[in-house]
């Protein structure tokens, strides 16, 4: 059977700028008869995310990525519906999901590495499962309980960085759920910054491209900073951490400013801001999501039941077509993406 696939063209190098012709679009061809424990799954959404730009690298720089290859296919979050199964607990017309959904219109996959989705939790929408219910939602939920020390009735302010991206808008409102009496956001763009405010219930929130942040920081959190949801590092961060409460809490979810250079991850901190850190008792402990699989289940059930309640406003930046995903993948580290961005593959 002929399939579309897309492939790794080219590096951009360690501190180069991914673009979108990086990858490539090329037809390949998949088995016709498939094996036993096998699926064939045709594609439907697939993800694009910023810790792909390490896996662009020849050496991703951590234990728990591997590095796409050049002229191979690449991979990532993925949602597909199984067109013919050779596996016990899947059946045609299911719809299921991977961490490692090859980027090619049609697979024949291993039915054992396949997760089974069920529609009814996200109304429909089938790819909030890559979103606000998949690895993003969890990474901004587990965020938040994990390393935020967030309390009801502490009256803490919650600041977050990258906060109209995929993580940064869900992490917000789950911080005001979970009990944040004020949360600000710094975004790149005004039209990002009227959304956090006017959807996603921020309470106030700075485009960081325009006037002076340490300043509006100040006007806006004069209580300080007792919670920092951390996505993008760099001279955002140092700013939020010097007006940093004492014995407060930085929730190291990504550094996305640093991961065009050459830097060990997590960077560290200048050497002012470090002491500032360490005077006031600021943690800044290393998150991983994939650590905290264990609580995956429930916490996406948590993150369903907020999405139906309508407690959990989730946006999605939906590109059409493979031919596009490295386009997709190219604006969203270039800011383009307003919450999670998607790329539909079925049309
Ligand atoms: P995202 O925020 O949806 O997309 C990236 C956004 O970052 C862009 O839209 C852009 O928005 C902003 N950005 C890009 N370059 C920037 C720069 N130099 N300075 C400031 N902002 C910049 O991505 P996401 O999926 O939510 O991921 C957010 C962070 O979480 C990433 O660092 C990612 O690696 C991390 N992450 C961590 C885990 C974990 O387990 N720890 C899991 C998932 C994701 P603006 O217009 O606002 O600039």
């Amino acid at each position: 059977m002929i399939i579309q696939r897309v492939v790794l063209n080219s590096r951009p190098g360690k501190n180069g700028v991914p673009v979108a012709e990086n990858f490539r679009l090329e037809q390949s061809t998949v088995a016709d008869t498939i094996q036993a424990g096998q699926v064939r799954v045709r594609t439907l959404y697939l993800s694009v995310d910023p810790y792909m730009r390490c896996r662009m690298n020849e050496d991703t720089g951590s234990d728990y990525l591997l590095p796409w290859q050049l002229s191979e296919v690449a991979d990532g979050g993925g949602i597909g519906i199984v067109e013919e199964s050779k596996h016990s607990n899947l059946a045609k017309g299911d719809f299921v999901t991977s961490f490692n959904w090859p980027w090619q219109t049609v697979a024949i996959l291993d039915g054992s590495l396949l997760q089974k989705l069920v529609p009814q939790l996200v109304n429909g929408h089938l790819s909030h499962f890559l979103g606000a219910a998949g690895i993003t939602g969890l990474t901004a939920l587990l965020g938040v309980r994990e390393k935020g020390h967030v309390a009801v009735g502490a009256n803490q302010t919650m600041v977050v960085s990258g906060a109209a991206g995929a993580c940064g808008s869900l992490a917000g409102q789950i911080g005001r759920l979970e009990g944040c009496s004020r949360v600000v956001g710094i975004a790149g763009t005004d039209e990002k910054c009227t959304i956090l405010v006017q959807e996603m219930g921020f309470d106030a929130a700075i485009n960081y491209k325009k006037g002076n942040v340490a300043e509006q920081l100040r006007e806006l959190c004069p209580g300080g900073v007792d919670v920092y949801f951390d996505n993008v590092g760099g001279d955002i961060s140092d700013t939020v951490i010097s007006q940093r409460n004492q014995n407060s809490h930085i929730i190291l979810c990504g550094q996305i400013s640093q991961y065009n250079k050459d830097v060990p991850y997590p960077p560290p901190l200048p050497p002012d801001i470090e002491k500032i850190r360490k005077e006031r008792n600021i943690t800044r402990e290393r998150f991983l999501v994939l650590n905290y699989m264990d609580k995956q289940e429930a916490s996406v059930l948590q993150l369903c039941q907020w999405i139906q309640e309508g407690k959990l406003k989730a946006r999605e930046t939906v590109v059409e077509g493979l031919a596009n995903i490295g386009a997709a993948f190219q604006s969203m580290m270039n800011g383009g993406n307003i919450g999670k961005q998607i790329v539909s593959v079925s049309k």
